[in-house]
């Protein structure tokens, strides 16, 4: 079994307590990925030490330089895809085609960040005194703290580090405890690129050993977080305490609405799609679907026989379509949403089940349909994490839209219909911050602004253009050349 090091200012490094964590392939846990640093405050520290000396550097090389070395790493991203689609698969469980779709994001966020480098724009605005010259620049936040969940292995921690270094920052990043082989791929591609020692720091470990102290750390200006809303809250508590920056994506539970004049075979190609690739475990799947009731029946009947045809299991299989639950207590979880919905009245069509004959232990979960909930039910309300779609019948229109607003989350919404007057109409009432026609809820692309609102977001976008604002902070400069002083809005 090979062990993995930390890299800390350009070295790879064991943790300084010397303890150790595996990882795991959800699909044969029997077979260990590797062996991980179980990083403490002391690394976390040492790594925000050398983040710091090496972003004083960093901030003065010009930002179509930073741009050319993100390229390249892009180019490196490029050029071992299909090998990093499969260490994907194997160590979170996804199929072939989502993990490469992973890939594909960090590939595209850096080739996008790269062309951020040559447009570090500030604006030039006339000044209310004459002979006087205001404008604005782009700085560096200074030390970035980057914490990841581990269902994007590889794009997540990429799509937050590339528009951060490209600002000028130097950056901790702690990734998930479950995905660590894919952020030291990903960081052996950084320093292969070019990413000078300090700038870009991994350190592997568990949330409370390790994520807790970079977001305590006094020398972190800024913390990017993605994951649960329950972690999401404490470290929003203690950056707001400390006056940190602090950017957080948190869940979902995302809702397809699909009203009675529907192309209903498109609908369903959706819902297959967008509840259940990637084993429902996306901030943006499709996990409820709020249908008129005019046309529920036809809806469902067609749902439940397609998802007889989907195949469950170790998703290396080209065949397979649904992979595993990451690790046995959020199988458990995923389990426990199938009793609670019984229990509450739902009417438990597919699926809820655990499957074991035949695949070696994995931690699979059959994809599961419940109809005739109701909008109140915790199965329509909370985030289940996995394949499980909740369908909502309702009267008409505006009640799918309520139905649809009705959490609070606000990530992703879709509406299926022939009509782009509804269509439109219902795009403008969705409380999320990603609306979709005629798709499901998932299918963002990397060059357009992505986040939520209501308590899945706190204000901020990531990728695109979006993300530098996150990442730079604005100084606004006069130049006087009156050869007089000038006092501003008295004179
Ligand atoms: P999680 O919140 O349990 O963990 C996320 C990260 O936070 C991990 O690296 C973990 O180690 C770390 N962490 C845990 N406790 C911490 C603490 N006290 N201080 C600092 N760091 C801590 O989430 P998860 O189970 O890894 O991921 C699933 C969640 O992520 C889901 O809720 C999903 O919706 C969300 N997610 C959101 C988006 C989005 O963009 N909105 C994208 C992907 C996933």
């Amino acid at each position: 079994m090979t062990t993995y090091l930390n890299y800390i200012d350009g070295e790879w490094r064991p943790s300084r307590s010397g303890e150790t964590f595996e990882s795991r392939n959800p699909a044969h846990p029997s077979e260990v990925v590797g062996e991980f640093q179980a990083s403490t405050g002391d690394d976390i520290d040492d790594a925000v030490q050398a983040a710091r000396r090496a972003q004083r550097e960093w901030r003065k090389v010009p930002a179509p330089k930073r741009g050319e070395i993100i390229e390249r790493a892009a180019l490196l991203l490029q050029e071992r895809k299909s090998e990093l689609a499969e260490l994907i698969t194997r160590e979170m469980g996804k199929t072939l085609v989502d993990s490469g779709y992973d890939i594909q994001g960090a590939i595209t966020s850096g080739r996008y960040m790269a062309g951020e480098g040559l447009r570090m724009f500030g604006e030039t605005v006339p000044s209310g005194l004459p002979n006087r010259m205001a404008m604005t620049r782009r700085e560096p936040v200074g030390v970035v703290g980057i914490i990841t969940p581990w269902n994007l292995p590889v794009m997540m921690p990429a799509w937050k580090l590339f528009p951060a270094l490209v600002c000028g920052n130097a950056v901790v990043v702690k990734p998930a405890e479950d995905t660590p082989l894919c952020a030291v791929r990903l960081f052996e591609i950084l320093e292969e690129a070019g990413v000078p020692p300090g700038v870009a720091n991994l350190v592997t470990g568990f949330g409370d050993a390790a994520g807790q102290p970079l977001v305590e750390h006094s020398d972190v200006e800024m913390i990017s977080f993605t994951g649960s809303q329950k972690v999401g809250r404490t470290i929003a508590a203690t950056a707001g305490q400390a006056l940190k920056h602090v950017s957080l994506e948190m869940g979902g539970k995302n809702a397809v609405v699909v009203f009675d004049d529907a192309d209903l075979d498109e609908a369903v190609d959706g819902v297959l799609w967008g509840g259940f690739s990637t084993a429902g475990q996306r901030c943006t799947a499709s996990s409820r679907v709020v249908v008129d009731h005019k046309v529920a029946d036809e809806l469902v009947n067609s749902l439940q026989k397609r998802m007889g045809e989907l195949v469950v299991g170790d998703a290396l299989d080209e065949n397979v379509n649904v992979g595993p639950i990451i690790n046995s207590r959020q199988l458990d979880r995923v389990h426990s949403y199938t009793s609670i919905g019984i229990d509450e009245g739902a009417e438990l069509l597919v699926g809820g089940e655990k499957l074991e004959e035949g695949l070696d232990g994995g931690y699979f979960y059959a994809p599961t349909l419940f109809d005739h909930a109701n909008p109140q039910m915790r199965i329509a309300q909370e985030e289940i994490f996995g394949p499980t779609v909740v369908v909502l019948r309702v009267d008409g229109d505006e009640e799918a839209i309520e139905v649809a607003n009705g959490t609070n989350y606000g990530l992703s919404a879709a509406v299926y219909s022939q009509n782009v007057g509804r269509a439109l109409s219902a795009i403008a009432e969705f409380e999320s911050g990603l609306a979709y026609l005629n798709a499901p809820t998932i299918g963002s692309e990397i060059h357009l602004p992505f986040g939520g609102v209501k308590s899945t977001g706190n204000g901020h976008r990531e990728s695109g253009k979006s993300a530098i604002e996150q990442f730079t902070e604005i100084k606004t400069v006069f130049l006087d050349y009156s050869g007089t002083l000038q006092r501003a809005e008295i004179d």
